[in-house]
């Protein structure tokens, strides 16, 4: 391929890359995306929460191709402690699917899940959960506790640590800063 027809494929898969396609050339290469990609999404929500002065997290939910689900920190916004950006995304793909449970799916987020996520997540029968950052306070995906990998629930989901983690540091270490 060259560099040109490269560069109009990313342009393509972009365009692409929030609606359902069908089998065609293009959602084979949409398939083959590496974790990144999927998680610059995730990093967009977060983005949002940081806007709106949140803890900046931000998650989406994958299913093949597809997202179903996009959720940004929220919990000030909505007097509400639940409203992570992981509860908000599965709420979402939920609503979408018309399932309370989303096999096969993959949740991106760009900081490690806490254990109320964690719990939720497993509900939900998500496959694999892919993280940027670690949360060594809270993170119920391998710091403080392993709630993903444990076998709770009889449910075991996979887990990728530490795609997109620098990006998603600085965004938390900016909205620190902005507190001091
Ligand atoms: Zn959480």
């Amino acid at each position: 391929m060259s560099g040109d027809s490269v560069i109009n494929s990313i342009g393509a898969q972009k365009a692409t890359r929030n609606h359902s396609v069908g089998v065609s050339r293009t959602s084979k290469i949409l398939s083959q995306h590496p974790h990144d990609w999927w998680m610059d999404e995730a990093l967009d929500q977060a983005r949002i929460a940081l806007a709106k002065n949140e803890v900046p997290v931000g998650a989406i939910l994958r299913i093949g191709n597809e997202v179903v689900g996009r959720g940004h920190n929220g919990p000030i916004e909505s007097c509400d402690p639940t409203a992570h950006a992981e509860i908000r995304a599965l709420r979402e793909a939920c609503q979408k699917q018309q399932n309370y449970r989303l096999p096969g799916s993959i949740l991106y987020v760009t900081l490690e899940p806490c254990v109320m996520c964690a719990g939720a997540l497993l509900n939900a029968r998500v496959a694999e959960v892919v993280f940027g950052a670690r949360e060594p306070v809270g993170g119920a995906a391998g710091s403080i506790m392993n709630v993903l990998e444990s076998g709770w629930l009889n449910y075991r989901t996979k887990v990728t640590a530490g795609i997109g983690a620098e990006e998603s540091s600085e965004m938390l270490q900016e909205f620190f800063e902005r507190l001091r």
